[in-house]
């Protein structure tokens, strides 16, 4: 395999081992860890393609962790993907209304979160293993809902590890508030703020960028790690699940070996899509990358003409996990359409932070064509939900149907009708009041838990464990702090 070293998209860092990278999670200038040359699949697909998740899993990530040993790494992930997911597939393909779902909602918290959250604990021990590092290792994160709790689930209990998670008070669903506030585990702490998610990761990132603070936590014997998508540790495993969905499609005999599938993903912070994009780097046969956002469309319109601005209004929608006006990691994207120019990146991104906008060059759109940008509104995301059930009994969640919505969209405006694969992010359970809503008015009486009962009744599904009776669980964190108290909270965990 050929070895694969990182270095930060805005120069500040190089030649920096993958088990370096994983621990750091941001690089110190503020830039983002990326490949130095991005690894080319060194197999051919016949030879992945019968695959289980475990051994493609290994075959994958293999190629950009190339300092772990053959041991580690297969043991990294045979403990991450185990029966904690209800399928023994991981992460199954199943065709509806002509468009493949790639149900990514298997995992302990019912989100896309868990097919790498359920892994970064491991990847994080085995590398501060190989580093010789002996400093507990603390595990900051902002959530808009879905990575706090998949974090807390991965990390809880995990020896030599905290894990803190900032989540909007007032902006994740009912279910999901719950999910964390009722989190076990002697190492884990659920905090409140007052503000939206994009202050929870401000504050976040302020405090990784906090020179004096972190060597303070330093001589107290911490470091801070990111368990968000910000860390190659998250995006390595998500590389994964599109070879395993298109060669899923292959053994259905939905494509040929060879053929190219485009892939439409619901997005936020951009690490979904961007791992999506990093398989078709590596050699995946993607077509388009069909980006979907909600109301909150910086990707949108930045797709659409070179400009991002994320000085506008913060809309809280029925899919809150993608409520998001700064994608952290499309600056990965940034790079590498600037042609690889770290100075031009850190560029874009001061002017961003100082601004609240940028542009792009026309030399840097025209290497764009990979992607498309749609977006669906509240209204079209509820009525295609509705409307998917009514035609296939199928029930999506509220993100799925914004890529759905996004979708249908594109097809009917550019006839294109290569295979697509949706990523289907969520299970309907985790946010039962907007899908039950979507189906029948009748619905709206009654509570987000009592909903899972409904549900359950109207789908047949079983209702997964990870939220059964989650509404008789005890509640053990009920803490809330301004958005610009997120340091000293840190400080009295510690
Ligand atoms: C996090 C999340 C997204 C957005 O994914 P990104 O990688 O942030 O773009 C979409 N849907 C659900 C359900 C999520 O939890």
């Amino acid at each position: 395999m050929k070895q694969i070293k990182y270095k930060s998209t805005r120069g500040g860092q190089k030649n920096i081992s993958p088990s370096q990278a994983i621990i750091q999670g941001i690089a110190s200038d503020g830039g983002l860890f990326v490949p130095e040359e991005m690894p080319k699949l060194e197999y051919s697909l016949e030879k992945l393609k019968d695959m289980n998740y475990q051994k493609l899993a290994y075959t994958i990530m293999q190629h950009f962790l190339t300092d772990f040993t053959e041991d580690e790494l297969r043991e990294c992930v045979n403990k991450a993907y185990d029966t904690k997911f209800d399928t023994p597939k991981i992460a199954p393909v199943v065709k509806k209304d002509g468009v493949y779902f790639l149900e990514l909602f298997h995992g302990p918290t019912l989100a896309f979160k868990d097919m790498a959250l359920s892994i970064l604990p491991y990847l994080l021990k085995t590398a501060a293993k190989k580093l010789n590092i002996e400093k507990e290792i603390v595990i900051l994160t902002a959530t808009s809902g879905d990575t706090g709790k998949a974090a807390l689930e991965g990390f809880a209990n995990v020896e030599g590890t905290k894990i803190i998670v900032f989540f909007p008070q007032d902006g994740v669903s009912e279910i999901q508030k719950r999910q964390m506030t009722t989190q076990t585990g002697n190492n884990t702490y659920v905090i409140g703020i007052e503000g939206n998610f994009d202050d929870a990761q401000n504050g976040v990132k302020e405090i990784f960028g906090d020179k004096e603070f972190n060597k303070k936590l330093n001589e107290n014997n911490y470091m801070l790690s990111s368990a968000n998508s910000i860390n190659i540790g998250r995006l390595v495993p998500q590389v994964v699940y599109y070879f395993y969905a298109y060669f899923q499609m292959v053994k259905e005999k939905e494509i040929s070996l060879g053929d190219i599938f485009n892939v439409v993903v619901p997005t936020g912070n951009f690490g979904n899509i961007l791992a999506a994009y990093y398989a078709k780097q590596m050699g995946l046969p993607v077509g388009k990358l069909i980006c979907a956002s909600n109301d909150n469309k910086v990707l949108y319109d930045f797709f659409n003409t070179g400009k991002y601005d994320k000085d506008r209004e913060f809309i809280l929608t029925i899919s809150p996990s993608m409520d998001i006006l700064i994608s952290s990691n499309l600056e990965r994207l940034i790079f590498k359409i600037a042609g690889e120019d770290t100075n031009k990146t850190k560029e874009l991104m001061e002017t961003l932070k100082v601004k609240g906008n940028y542009e792009i060059t026309n030399e840097m759109k025209e290497r764009l064509g990979d992607f498309y940008g749609g977006f669906a509104t509240q209204e079209e995301t509820l009525k295609r939900i509705k409307e998917l059930f009514e035609k296939t009994g199928y029930l999506i969640d509220t993100h799925t149907a914004v890529a759905y919505a996004v979708y249908k969209d594109y097809v009917s405006k550019t006839k294109d009708m290569t295979k697509t694969v949706i990523a289907s992010t969520a299970s309907p359970y985790k946010f039962t009041t907007s899908v039950m809503g979507a189906i029948d008015k009748k619905y709206k009486d009654y509570s987000d838990f009592e909903l899972i009962e409904k549900m359950n009744e109207l789908t047949k599904k079983d209702i997964p464990k990870g939220i059964k009776d989650i509404d008789k669980r005890p509640i053990l964190h009920n803490k809330v702090c301004k958005k610009n108290d997120m340091k000293k909270v840190v400080e009295e965990i510690l």
